[in-house]
């Protein structure tokens, strides 16, 4: 298995290209591509590898995790695939993101503490920005286009000769899914599993008893399955086993 790791976006999000090393097929998984030196990065390493890039798998629809879908799929054709309910957020984020607002109004500007937040929706651009009226702080909320696969627990989805497996896990948000390659002993978990954490779940449609009882399904792989998480750096299964508090 060729796997690289990008680190990108503006909260440094995993991005990984993984493909067959003989058959130079190819996924990434959780692209946040936004300015012109992560495309250079992403676009370069697929060129000089000589892979054929004919997917992306969103583990779940937060934008630090689909914000290259668009590029992606506009540069190489490559199919978007992502769970069948965290697609439809995907497509149209912001309305995930007033309904945040709706729902907490008063949320404090990560900048500067004031809570003066406004959302401007470019939807034809299929995009929104969320930004603070007070210290001029502000992020882009780029929309994937439509998915040309909705995923469920179980679905394989092969790449080359390798099998990526799909294991629901809720909790981070309702479509949070992992990508198990029992062959290479690898997973790739979002923000369901990280390193000695897991993912937030403070969020409308988050959920923190759904996280533990996902993060704890996954200690039934082998301990020496190696965890890709979708911030921070890699583990292993027996290791979060031993030393995760939310898991033990
Ligand atoms: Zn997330
Ligand atoms: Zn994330
Ligand atoms: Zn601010």
């Amino acid at each position: 298995m060729f796997l690289k790791r990008f680190v990108l976006g503006p909260i440094e999000t995993n991005c990984y290209l993984v493909a067959d090393e003989t058959i130079r097929d190819a996924v990434i998984i959780d692209p946040d591509i936004r300015t012109r030196q992560e495309k250079e990065e992403v676009t370069g390493e697929i060129g000089r590898q000589k892979l054929s890039l004919k997917r992306v798998i969103n583990t779940h629809h937060h934008s630090d995790h689909i914000g290259g879908n668009r590029m992606l799929k506009e540069t190489y054709g490559a199919g978007i695939l992502i769970h069948e309910l965290d697609a439809p957020v995907a497509r149209e984020p912001w309305k995930w993101w007033q309904k945040t607002m709706r729902a907490d109004p008063m949320h404090p500007c990560p900048g500067c503490g004031h809570q003066e937040n406004y959302l401007n929706v470019f939807e034809e651009e299929g995009k929104a920005v969320l930004g603070c009226k007070a210290c001029g702080f502000s992020i882009e909320i780029l929309s994937s286009p439509p998915a040309d696969r909705l995923l469920c627990h179980g679905d394989v989805i092969n790449v080359g000769r390798m099998e990526f497996r799909v294991i629901h896990t809720p909790g981070h948000t309702p479509g949070g899914m992992c990508l198990y390659v029992k062959e290479e002993k690898a997973i790739f978990t979002g923000d369901t599993l990280l390193n000695l954490s897991v993912g937030r779940t403070d969020t409308i449609d988050g959920s923190h008893e759904d996280i533990l009882k996902s993060a704890r399904s996954l200690m039934e792989l082998p301990d020496e399955t190696i965890v890709y998480p979708g911030h921070g750096d890699q583990t292993t299964i027996g290791r979060e086993k031993r030393e995760n508090p939310y898991v033990r």
